[in-house]
């Protein structure tokens, strides 16, 4: 495989092989390791079009981890801002003899686009409302190291499903490990032909039902920035009827894990009460991203 761009074009096998390999880079984390050689010949650009913390640290970290030449694009103030178009400057990576280009553009498709045209390998930091693959394989790692696999366990998404690239990328990796999947959104924040080919999904509009018996229940945020006006009465009604608080999570599994992909919205999609509880993930998503990209690295780059 050359390049990742999402996980609906991948089979169960190949997602359950960067996970397995993500389990043995965890170790090395955990081990505190911070440098390994998987990538001491290769050199990783990151290009970021829009904003992040998490998926740039976490893939520099990583990169740096295992030895890399790391190059950190700030397109702000790049050749981009002088109108260079997205070719040419994958064009110039590759001159620059870069083996591994992680991108996060707004717009959905620029890394299928970026690597049709590159030598490089690419990874989809996250495509505009289409794919977030490494954020759906972290969330997965994060379920299966808690709870053996993925096989069977009810999970709840729950929030902005239609603009969110977390949620398909979920959907598509999830389901393909056996998970039975709830997309919970209201009416107006629910594509209509999501996850039409998808097995086992249920689409519920009542967050609580969503809730029910669930063994994992995921929060999204509120994507205002790619939303019109009047999706949603006003952010507090949004809170009761769709935010993750104590009183709708007592419906789910007595284990229920909750995880968020953040940035978290507290009071909004997630009561602050029920982020910082014993049974809520977010921070181990977090420490987890970093083994999972050092997978995702280390198995685009091996010769
Ligand atoms: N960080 C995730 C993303 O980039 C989720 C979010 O922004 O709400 O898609």
């Amino acid at each position: 495989m050359k390049d990742l761009l999402g996980l609906r074009g991948l089979d169960a096998h190949e997602i359950e092989n960067i996970l397995t390999t993500a389990v043995e880079m965890k170790k090395i984390l955990v081990n505190n390791v911070k440098k390994t050689n998987h990538l001491s010949n290769k050199s990783v650009a990151t290009l970021f079009y829009e904003n992040s913390t998490r998926t740039r640290t976490s893939f520099e970290i990583a990169a740096k981890f295992m030895g890399a030449v790391l190059s950190s694009i700030p397109v702000a103030q790049s050749s981009v801002r002088k109108g260079e178009t997205l070719i040419d400057t994958g064009k110039t990576l590759d001159a620059l003899a870069t083996d591994v280009i992680v991108i996060r553009h707004e717009v959905s498709g620029a890394p299928h686009f970026l690597a049709k045209n590159v030598k490089a390998s690419v990874i989809n930091g996250g495509d505009g409302m289409n794919e977030h693959p490494t954020q759906a394989l972290l969330d997965m790692f994060t379920v299966a190291e808690e709870k053996g696999s993925l096989k069977g366990l009810k999970v709840a998404i729950i929030g902005d499903v239609k603009h969110s690239r977390v949620a398909r990328s979920n959907l598509w990796g999830m389901s393909k490990l056996g998970a039975e999947i709830t997309l919970c959104a209201p009416g107006t924040l629910m594509p209509k032909d999501i996850g039409l080919a998808v097995k086992n999904l249920k689409i519920e509009k009542n967050a609580d039902e969503a809730v029910r018996g669930a063994d994992v229940v995921m929060g999204l945020r509120l994507q205002l920035e790619r939303m019109t006006s009047g999706l949603i009465p006003s952010v507090g009604e949004y809170n009761e009827f769709y935010g993750l608080s104590e009183k709708r999570l007592k419906g789910a599994d007595k284990d229920v894990m909750v995880l968020h992909p953040g940035p978290i919205n507290r009071g909004v999609e997630i009561d602050g009460d029920v982020a910082d509880a014993k049974n809520s993930f977010i921070e181990r998503q977090v420490t987890n991203g970093v083994a999972v990209r050092m997978a995702v690295l280390f198995l685009l780059t091996r010769s």
